[in-house]
């Protein structure tokens, strides 16, 4: 006899992206389980313990249209409460000359937002929705993915449960359980990467002027002081404070490794810093938060069949200086749903199975793996170009250039920084369209370079010579001839800069 029933997901973990995914998957009529290892974040005695942790996040378009499709006004609801970063503000040398540099020629921003805020907001969102339940204190060990069953340990006394569903999603962040399941099932392609520099986090509290809080700096910056090796950078809060964070070598870390040794660190790199934060609160800060690593994973493909599938963190975690991690974890729930309509596929299981459900699954990591590996190497790019390049006269001409050339043919260039933050364009596709402006751009740069070269010697040769005789009758051979030999060294000058820009990201990832 044939059997007809409503399926059932379950989610593994509930950070950001599983309680969206939850949303998404309830919307469509699904069964909701979603399991998550930690107790409720909402509860005020874990709230306290949440010190320490990133506590906000760059939110961008990709996020955003994602929280958007979901149709309840959750887009509303965190941008109320966030604070709009248009520009970078770069802090260079001792003294902290601040310079400040526009993502957006058109004004676009990103938003810092509070992350356990958005994530509570999610999960009070899914809480409300009747068809899902949420498992606190669930830790996934072990699944059988073709029976659909899954061994959680609960609660303090980690009591084992067993479990199941019709489809698992693993959303459990950069050292996924779930991932590890699946790759005993398949031949899942895996790369981890550590980079040798480390994250703490600092807080700078609000400045008080008669009794009233103001921020120490300007709120409406991403704030960064670049040091080549190392950085710090400060991202504001609603309540008027800043986070910074301190990006740098672990062997940097284990040398500062007294009171004298930071205040004297922080007196050469991070001046201007120093009474924003407060002595006495930086040393408490630096020494009693936790070090963070930082770690890239790629994997490939994404899914097990009709079984199981992986996002955020779980199917690729990246470095967070492009501020994308969470941006393209939502993204990843956007696109897996709109493969999900793309291949009708309802919310009813018929005799064990969905119909459709594993071309679908399919269909998901064929788009979306090369989407994940290019911002995993953006990202890493990015590392290079915040620490660094943002100081380099250069670099500033070139985005400058590229701004300039945006706002007036905006087909023809946009500018990495647009295509990433404040659209929803494929990633891989905004890395190819990259590597197309920059040979164009470079062919212009070139161009000027052999212009402004062969004017400014005419110019220094007719001073040595005097004026011009009338000018002898040239051949139209010798004309043509020395046009050419003129447009091949400007090729020649384009393509040596296209080869090294070409080569930049992967080399600023080796160097990172
Ligand atoms: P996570 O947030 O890691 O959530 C995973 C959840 O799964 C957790 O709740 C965890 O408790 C639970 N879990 C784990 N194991 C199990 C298990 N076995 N069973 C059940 N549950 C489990 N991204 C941005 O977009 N913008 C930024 O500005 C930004 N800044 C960042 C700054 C720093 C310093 C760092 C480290 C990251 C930053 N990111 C940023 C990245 C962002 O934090 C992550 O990409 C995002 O949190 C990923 O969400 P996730 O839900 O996939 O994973």
């Amino acid at each position: 006899m044939s059997e007809t029933k409503i399926a059932t997901v379950a989610i593994i973990g509930g950070g950001l992206v599983g309680s969206l995914n939850a949303i998404y998957f309830a919307n469509r009529g699904w069964k909701v389980d979603l399991y998550e290892l930690r107790p409720d974040m909402r509860l005020p005695e874990q709230k306290k313990l949440q010190r320490g942790k990133s506590i906000n996040l760059a939110l961008s378009e990709r996020g955003l249209s994602a929280l958007r499709a979901t149709g309840l006004d959750l887009e509303t609801v965190i941008l109320d409460s966030a604070v709009p970063m248009h520009s970078r503000m770069v802090h260079l040398g001792k003294e902290g000359r601040q310079m400040s540099q526009p993502y957006s020629i058109h004004g676009e921003h990103i938003n810092a937002v509070d992350r356990a805020r958005l994530n509570e907001l999610l999960l009070d969102q899914a809480e409300k929705m009747s068809n899902v339940t949420i498992y606190f204190e669930h830790q996934l060990h072990q699944a059988d993915l073709k029976k659909g069953s899954m061994v959680f340990f609960q609660g303090e006394t980690k009591s084992e449960v067993t479990k199941y569903a019709d489809l698992i999603v693993g959303a459990d962040g950069a050292y996924s359980k779930m991932r590890a399941q699946m790759m005993r099932k398949i031949r899942m392609d895996y790369q981890q990467q550590y980079i040798d520099t480390g994250y703490c986090e600092l807080y700078m509290p609000p400045v008080m002027v008669n009794d009233q809080p103001h921020y120490a700096l300007d709120p409406n910056h991403l704030h960064i002081w670049p040091r080549h090796t190392h950085m710090l950078i400060a991202l504001p809060n609603p309540d008027k404070s800043f986070t910074c964070t301190l990006f740098m070598p672990f062997d940097m870390f284990e040398n500062v490794s007294s009171k004298q040794k930071l205040i004297a660190f922080f007196q050469e790199n991070f001046n201007d810093a120093i009474p924003l934060i407060g002595e006495d609160r930086l040393v408490d800060d630096y020494f009693s938060n936790p070090r963070g690593a930082l770690i890239t994973v790629k994997t490939s493909p994404h899914h097990y069949s009709d079984k199981a599938v992986i996002v955020g963190d779980a199917a690729h975690a990246m470095v967070p200086f492009y501020g994308q991690g969470m941006n393209c974890g939502f993204q990843d729930i956007q696109v897996f749903h709109k493969v999900l309509d793309a291949h009708n596929i309802k919310p009813t299981v018929h005799n064990n199975s969905i119909s459709g459900l594993a071309t679908a699954l399919a269909a998901y990591s064929d788009e979306r793996v090369k989407d994940a590996h290019a911002i995993c190497d953006l990202a890493m790019y990015n590392h290079y170009e915040m620490r660094s390049a943002v100081t380099s006269t250069r670099f500033l001409a070139r985005k400058k250039l590229e701004g300039w050339i945006h706002l007036y043919l905006p087909k023809l260039i946009t500018p990495l920084y647009s295509m990433v933050s404040f659209s929803t364009l494929p990633y891989s596709q905004a890395i190819r369209r990259w590597h197309q402006q920059s040979f164009w751009l470079n062919v212009v740069l070139g161009a000027a370079a052999v212009t402004t070269t062969s004017a400014t010697a005419w110019v220094v040769y007719r001073m040595v010579r005097g004026p011009p005789s009338p000018p002898p009758r040239q051949s139209s051979a010798a004309i043509s001839g020395a046009v050419s030999s003129g447009l091949k060294t400007a090729a020649n000058v384009a393509n040596t800069s296209v080869q090294s820009i070409g080569s930049l990201a992967s080399s600023a990832a080796n160097a990172a």
